[in-house]
């Protein structure tokens, strides 16, 4: 992006500040990347705790550059929701990931991918209709779709966001809260969500299994799932011992470096196709 900020940077008086010029040069970086063709997604797996079978695979966004450096969604995300370029980005990805996993079905591949939506997307866009199309264009089943939304997003957005929830939910594809446990209203919508999982964040599993404390909240978050009958995926598993944690805990799903790292599509199918052809 260097030869990116030298041509913006003349436009500019000097009063303008560092940070502005750099979030003025991936504002401009960004429309291009969409324009180029230079967003292209990562998928990591999702496996059953129990058997180690996979069932799904998280589609995580990244932007390749021209120069070749690969910039991840943590650099982006939050400033393509600023500068309102979200909702182009998430109609691609939705679309990419529906494509793809379709693509995967045909070839004897079948997984629930999941998508992350940004808060701005549920509460601003037409999620539902860039969903449906998504979803007609590749000819995936709403089945076969699972989409990830933030706690965060409801403060402030709920009537709307909430109808926009039931919506999706109608169209049958599947929901989850992701991040869970870092939200400030967790519980107080946990109820009224039409969700089906709960993606339990990583930082829960830091220090487990050892930790009397960490042990005891995955704990409470997985037997709270249980008995309002909601799936778990524990996310960031790292270590064997975590693994048997989840497994002792009956925890149903998981997702981490431990399984697999997120990868490009071919990459991806390499791994995964002759592990899942049980
Ligand atoms: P997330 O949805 O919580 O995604 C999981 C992140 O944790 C990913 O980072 C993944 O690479 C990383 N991760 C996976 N397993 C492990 C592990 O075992 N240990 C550790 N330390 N990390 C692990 P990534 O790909 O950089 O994504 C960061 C965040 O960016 C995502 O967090 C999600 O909130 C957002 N994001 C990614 N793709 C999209 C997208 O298409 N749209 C929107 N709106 N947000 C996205
Ligand atoms: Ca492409
Ligand atoms: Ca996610
Ligand atoms: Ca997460």
């Amino acid at each position: 992006a260097k030869a990116l900020k030298r041509n913006t940077w003349q436009f500019f008086t000097p009063a303008l500040g560092e940070a502005s010029r750099e979030r003025f040069a991936m504002d401009v970086g960004l429309r291009r990347a969409l324009e180029h063709d230079e967003l292209v997604l990562h998928y990591q797996p999702q496996a059953e705790v129990a058997s180690g079978r996979l069932f799904g695979a998280e589609a995580l966004v990244r932007w390749t550059t021209r120069e070749g450096e690969v910039v991840g969604p943590g650099r982006f995300i939050a400033l393509a929701e600023e500068a309102g370029l979200i909702h182009a980005i998430g109609r691609w990805v939705l679309g990419e990931a529906c494509r793809q996993a379709r693509e995967w079905e045909l070839a004897g591949l079948p997984l629930r991918v999941a998508v992350n939506l940004s808060g701005l997307q549920v509460a601003q866009g037409d999620i539902v209709a860039d969903v449906r199309a998504a979803l007609h264009e590749s000819g995936l089943s709403p089945s076969r779709l699972e989409l990830e939304i933030t706690e965060g997003f409801m403060i402030g957005h709920a009537d709307e966001g909430l109808a926009r929830l039931h919506d999706l939910h109608r169209l049958g594809v599947a929901l989850s809260v992701d991040d869970f446990g870092t939200g400030y209203s967790s519980l107080a919508y946990l109820k009224r969500l039409p969700v089906q999982t709960l993606k339990v964040d990583r930082s829960f599993l830091d220090d487990v299994p050892g930790d009397p404390a960490g042990e005891t909240l995955v704990a409470a978050i997985h037997s709270l799932a249980e008995k309002l009958e909601l799936e778990v995926v524990a996310e960031g598993v790292e270590r064997p011992e975590q693994l048997a944690f989840l497994q002792r805990l009956g925890c149903r799903y998981y997702q981490g470096e431990l399984l697999g790292e997120p990868l490009a599509a071919e990459a991806f199918a390499r791994r995964w196709t002759r592990a899942s052809a049980l």
